[in-house]
């Protein structure tokens, strides 16, 4: 590994593509973006993306085998499966990684599937209600029952977090019947961050496995799979994905441990994966990964994102989790101060810890209209709406909707629900600058303040789409590849 130095991460967090990208606001302004999005997808790192260009220049086929560049790249290939492990500090003798389609999402479906066909005798999955869909489907497709654990009437008054006692209570009431726990680690609407490895121990404690959606954490903070002093710590299955490590266009990435995945065929088959096929049956490799890789493999994406998290690594997962611990806390304080400003979660950050995400709305204007503003006249790119979490984002708002008047009746709050259905979120990644909450604080201090000025500017079309009366961006006129084809070859 290069060695870390204190310039290392500060080099590394102004080199990313599109930090700096121009668009033309709709008061004419030409500006350089504000990205808030990163828990959607992060920007790539610019050093990266240049290692990517010298590792193309060796390319092939991971399944070609005498070559020069079929083993260079057969090489790195492995190599990028042994970095994910030790990053991720996964014991390599109990876990195997294997690269999958699109993204998380991929990875859960296939763990789904695989867990089912494992213990198929323990029909109940529990996952928790704060839980992005792509952790929560997949096991409502696979398994007999799915349990949400609530995240209402905790006595313990964290709005918003996973309550410990309430997942030990549903692990009791289905006692026997739990196959697995699949949590996320951090959530993709508050940040908030779930105790892992407390989850961890209480789902073994009741012969449950555990599932956890890394989505939100690979890239944030560290992460410990195995050897925890007590083993009942350790996860059995993780899953992540390359284009929220600053690596866009990789693959989905899951591990987990061997002795699982050996006792069932794997759930995809195909070229790559076997030792012999004969008319009436076939032999299956017994080495990993490639018993779980059927096909040729998404290579410049999984060794990009590798190159992306040895970078991550290099500079150390604590640094760069206190440094977006650092100005999340100062933009939450920062938001606490504005009047008519609802942050969604447990405010309290000594209580609920966060990484990445803070979301938000502005009373009384709607989420769509204030994330089109902020885009349109300020630049700073925000996600809106559910986030892919609906469970979780309708009872954030029901509840500050209940904070607000406790005796409101039920059929008006979910009208009064229906009417906010959503939220803006601001996230982070290792270039979120102090100077880009600054931009966002100062712009929804003049949202709020010119609110009905702002108003006259937008109309609402039959989709529910803000859309600004006079200034529209012509795509096309911004970047079209196939208009850059046709310049260049021309
Ligand atoms: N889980 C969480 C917590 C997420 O934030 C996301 C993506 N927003 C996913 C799963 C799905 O990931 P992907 O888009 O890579 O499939």
């Amino acid at each position: 590994m290069i060695k870390s130095t204190s310039s290392t991460l500060s080099k590394i967090r102004t080199d990313f593509i599109g930090l700096d990208t121009v668009y033309t606001l709709a008061d004419g302004r030409k500006t350089a973006r504000t990205y808030l999005d990163s828990t959607a997808s992060t920007l790539m790192m610019g050093l990266v993306h240049d290692l990517m260009e010298e590792f193309l220049d060796h390319y092939a086929n991971s399944h070609s085998v005498l070559h020069f560049s079929a083993k260079i790249t057969t090489k790195e290939y492995k190599w990028a499966h042994e970095r994910i492990l030790s990053f991720l500090n996964a014991d390599p003798d109990q876990y195997t990684c294997f690269f999958t389609g699109s993204g998380t999402t991929a990875g859960i479906n296939r763990l789904a599937r695989v867990f089912r066909e494992y213990r198929k005798e323990k029909d109940v999955v529990i996952v928790s209600i704060m839980e992005h869909h792509s952790n929560d489907l997949p096991h409502r497709k696979h398994s007999n029952k799915v349990v949400h654990v609530s995240l209402e009437n905790q006595e313990l008054g964290n709005p918003g977090s996973l309550d410990l006692e309430v997942l030990e209570k549903t692990l009791s009431l289905y006692k026997g019947r739990v196959n697995y726990v699949s949590i996320t680690g951090i959530s993709n609407v508050t940040g908030i961050i779930n105790p892992i490895y407390d989850i961890a121990e209480i789902a073994h404690n009741h012969g449950a496995f555990v599932i956890i959606d890394g989505a939100q954490m690979a890239a944030h903070m560290p992460v410990k799979i195995s050897g925890h002093s007590n083993p009942k710590r350790n996860i059995d299955a993780f899953v992540f994905s390359g284009h929220k490590t600053y690596a866009p266009g990789s693959p989905g990435v899951v591990i987990c441990r061997k002795d699982i995945l050996t006792n069932i065929e794997p759930e995809e088959v195909g070229g790559g994966m076997v030792d012999d096929v004969f008319i009436d049956n076939y032999i299956i490799k017994n080495n990993f990964p490639d018993r779980e890789e059927a096909g040729t493999p998404n290579i410049p994406g999984a060794v990009a994102l590798a190159a992306s998290i040895e970078v991550l690594d290099t500079i150390g997962l604590e640094k760069i989790y206190k440094k977006e611990e650092e100005l999340v806390l100062s933009t939450m304080e920062k938001m606490i101060q504005i009047e008519d400003l609802i942050i969604y979660g447990e405010k309290d950050t000594n209580k609920c810890t966060r990484a990445g995400s803070i979301s938000f709305n502005i009373r009384g204007l709607d989420h769509g209209f204030v994330a089109a503003v902020l885009n349109d006249y300020f630049n700073i790119a925000v996600r809106n709406e559910c986030f892919c979490a609906h469970p979780y984002v309708k009872e954030l708002i029901l509840e500050d909707l209940l904070v607000a008047a406790t005796d409101i009746p039920e059929d008006e709050l979910e009208l009064k629900y229906k009417l906010i259905a959503g939220m803006v979120r601001a996230s982070f990644g290792i270039y979120s600058q102090p100077q880009d909450v600054d931009m966002l604080i100062s712009s929804l201090k003049e949202i709020i303040r010119d609110r009905e000025k702002f108003k006259k500017l937008y109309h609402v079309d039959k989709h529910g789409n803000y859309i600004h009366n006079e200034f529209k961006m012509e795509l096309d006129d911004r970047f079209s590849m196939s208009e850059r084809i046709k310049t260049l070859l021309s």
